[in-house]
């Protein structure tokens, strides 16, 4: 499966999606429908699926005149089709929806929102985070509370390791300015950092990233680890109050 990371508004990302054996088109939370227009025209393209993480409008924006240029299919989850604009195909946890000749499970991770999910393609071992799952970040409690988002952040933290993570926003260099204030001496976060650094002095994405990179960087996904919790001054702490403690300091950061 092929990935094409497409610039949207500000700090969005767009992603095409082509199953080379079945030559299926999909595209992952157009914010905007202009910047797929013209991608998929230049490769002269059409569309197939629109896939949604959950219903914001920087996430779904451009739905319905994709959909109505293309004929694409709206995918997204089932307890959201109230606000998933032009929604078809409506799934559920633990679902797997066939894309061409692969398929993606569809796994719930509220949180962001209460309809939030991710659509991991086991096959090709790639997960659509949307707004959970940032690199060295994670989303902002909307409408779940911190034990949900925890809960739907360790789902993601079960899937294979070498998962490439393909997330909603570039956020990644704010993001690791703040991991590198609570987590300073974290060497991988320190390396990581260089790169970021390299990548985006050359307006380069930082995405995908992989699960294993977050899992030794991410403050959020280290909020088990004794060491992060010392640092803290939250030794013996529950994860959950540490994962809060963590989300709070971001909201101020
Ligand atoms: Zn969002
Ligand atoms: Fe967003």
């Amino acid at each position: 499966m092929l990935i094409i990371p497409i610039p949207c508004l500000t700090d969005n990302y767009a992603y095409i999606i082509n199953e080379e054996n079945s030559k299926k088109i999909g595209v992952v939370d157009p914010s905007e429908a202009n910047p797929i227009i013209e991608f998929l025209e230049k490769k002269n393209l059409k569309l197939d699926y629109i896939l949604n993480t959950h219903h914001h409008f920087d996430h779904i924006g451009g739905n319905e005149e994709l959909k109505r240029k293309f004929k694409a299919k709206v995918v997204g989850f089932k307890g959201d089709k109230h606000r998933i604009p032009g929604i078809d195909i409506s799934l559920e946890n633990d679902e797997n929806w066939n894309f061409g000749n692969t398929e993606a499970k569809i796994i719930h991770i509220p949180g962001h929102t209460l309809g939030h999910i991710c659509f991991f393609f086991e096959k090709e071992k790639i997960a659509f985070t949307g707004d959970t799952l940032f690199s060295l970040g994670c989303g902002r409690i909307f409408e779940g509370d911190h034990k949900q988002m925890l809960e739907s952040l360790n789902k993601i933290k079960k899937l294979p390791k070498n998962t490439k993570i393909y997330c909603g926003h570039e956020y990644t260099y704010k993001n690791a300015e703040f991991c590198l204030k609570y987590d300073s001496d974290n060497t991988d976060l320190k390396n990581k950092f260089e790169k970021i650094k390299k990548l985006r002095s050359n307006n380069l994405p930082t995405i995908p990233t992989t699960l294993e990179e977050e899992l030794n960087s991410n403050i959020f996904l280290r909020c088990d680890q004794n060491d992060l919790k010392i640092k803290l001054n939250m030794k013996n702490q529950e994860d959950f109050k540490v994962f809060k403690k963590v989300r709070d300091l971001k909201d101020s950061f």
